[in-house]
């Protein structure tokens, strides 16, 4: 028998490597830079995405994937901007984006309902760190992804208000015939106003 070295890990609940920590410390600290003071509006995703270069608060500026749909989505352009003022824009309007589970869903091809298991065994950390720490006026639950917890997330107490889309997370992605954006741009500016 080998002595296994792998702990859980404080921000998804998840077996870790040692690598899986280090890059989970690395994504703390890129997020907790541009973390404002009083949070207007949280953004509540699934988990953090596997690629980096989707990962809103990575300091490479590429901005992709879901990085790319919410800043679009909420308005701010990255054309010819650093990163740096990217990340300022967004904190400065009160925004701040985290995840149920703060690190990538590890393994290949988890099934669905080991995705929404490992998501609902979060669920009481995430309504803690909330309701103690972020503090925010509201939250915007985002991504498909989302979907299979989301009633479960409207039963928290979060000491704050949950928008939702017709019941369901907002989808930053575009579909033909849909727009889901556009709602998402209405919830918003409407939350923006109390
Ligand atoms: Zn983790």
């Amino acid at each position: 028998m080998t002595s296994s070295s792998a702990l859980v890990c404080d921000g998804c609940g998840q077996m870790a490597s040692a690598e899986h920590i280090a890059r989970r410390l690395q994504r703390l600290e890129w997020t907790t830079r541009y973390r404002p003071v009083h949070i207007n509006t949280l953004f509540l995703g699934a988990f953090s995405p596997q690629d980096e270069k989707d990962f809103l608060y990575a300091p490479g500026g590429e901005f992709r994937g879901q990085a790319a749909l919410l800043l679009e989505a909420v308005g701010i352009s990255t054309a010819g901007k650093s990163a740096e003022v990217v990340h300022a824009e967004f904190q400065r309007a009160g925004f701040f984006l985290t995840h149920v589970l703060e690190c990538p869903i590890e393994g290949v091809g988890s099934l669905p309902a080991e995705v929404q298991g490992a998501l609902k065994a979060r669920l009481p950390a995430v309504a803690t760190r909330v309701r103690r720490s972020l503090k925010p006026k509201r939250v915007m639950a985002l991504t498909e992804a989302l979907s299979s917890v989301v009633q479960d997330i409207v039963m928290l107490d979060l000491g704050c208000s949950v928008l939702l889309d017709r019941g369901k997370p907002f989808r930053l992605e575009k579909s033909p015939g849909e727009n889901e954006v556009e709602r998402f741009r209405e919830a918003l500016a409407g939350a923006a106003k109390d």
